[in-house]
């Protein structure tokens, strides 16, 4: 048995590494196809690394820092979700989807931006069903001062405004820019203790491809609740602790596989 999405690399689907593969595989394709930046395999290998570590699922306490997003997304004044390069390679479709839901316009945001890039990620999600993307107008962007990387450049209608950002795979420098400028981030980092996942106000430990559709699935639930249960939600959570309980995720998983060794 194979698959057939990938007519270059044909994956067994019985591989026990299937779906890490395939993931691979479009990130290599959105290499190909100037989605992705070369950097951008590098960062995707760090992450799975991690994932491994976390036992590649949606751990309980991933689960508790996307309902608490969730809720301030659903409560923030101007929501908007940064894109960059690899999460419009693996998920295109569930960011488009999570963007109606909340209502939150998608921006592209890059580090590297290299000749056609912004275009070949407008492609892709305009292809996933975004009508509206901001970020694409050069010479409308205005600065964040406090960033000297290509980052800097923002949106005046967009991240300029926002108060919470969600930042799915960030660099660290960014989210501490934006969080001195008085942003509240929202951040999906498979390394607990990245500069990005310390720096957030809420840090999904969690792979982008698994905790999109499940920011969905609790936006569809939460999307009519009262603002006092969605206040609620966000007061009752604690990122540093539940930083600490991915970290302690990454422990017992350890102990467990060093234990199937004795
Ligand atoms: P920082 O600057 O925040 O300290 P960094 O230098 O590792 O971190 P980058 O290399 O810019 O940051 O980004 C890669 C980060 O994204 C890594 O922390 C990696 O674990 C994470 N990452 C990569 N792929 C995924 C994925 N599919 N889902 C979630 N996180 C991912």
């Amino acid at each position: 048995m194979t698959s057939n999405n990938d007519q270059d690399h044909i994956i067994p689907l019985d591989h026990p590494r299937y779906e890490s593969l395939k993931y691979r595989h479009k990130i290599i394709e959105g290499m190909r196809t100037l989605i992705v930046a070369e950097a951008g395999l590098i960062a995707h290998g760090r992450g799975e690394c991690f994932d491994y570590m976390l036992g590649e699922k949606t751990n309980e306490t991933a689960k508790e820092a996307i309902k608490a997003a969730v809720a301030l997304l659903l409560t923030a004044k101007h929501a908007i979700i940064s894109v960059n390069g690899n999460t419009a390679a693996l998920c295109p479709n569930e960011l488009v989807e999570l963007s109606k839901i909340i209502n939150a316009p998608l921006e592209i945001n890059l580090f590297y931006r290299k000749k056609g890039r912004i275009e070949a990620i407008k492609n892709v999600l305009q292809g996933a069903g975004a009508k509206k993307i901001l970020g694409l107008n050069e010479l409308s962007m205005v600065e964040i001062e406090e960033l000297s990387s290509n980052r800097r450049n923002v949106d005046p209608n967009g991240i300029k405004i926002a108060d919470v950002v969600f930042v799915p795979l960030e660099d660290g420098d960014r989210t501490e820019a934006l969080k001195k400028i008085g942003k509240k981030i929202i951040a999906v980092d498979l390394n607990p203790i990245s500069r990005t996942s310390l720096w957030a106000d809420i840090t999904i430990v969690d792979n982008i491809v698994r905790a999109l559709p499940e920011m969905i699935k609790i936006a569809k639930k939460l999307k009519d609740a009262d603002e006092k249960e969605l206040i609620n939600i966000i007061q009752r959570f604690d990122n540093k602790k539940n930083i600490q309980l991915s970290l302690n995720t990454i422990i017992k998983y350890t102990k467990k596989q060093k234990k199937k060794l004795l």
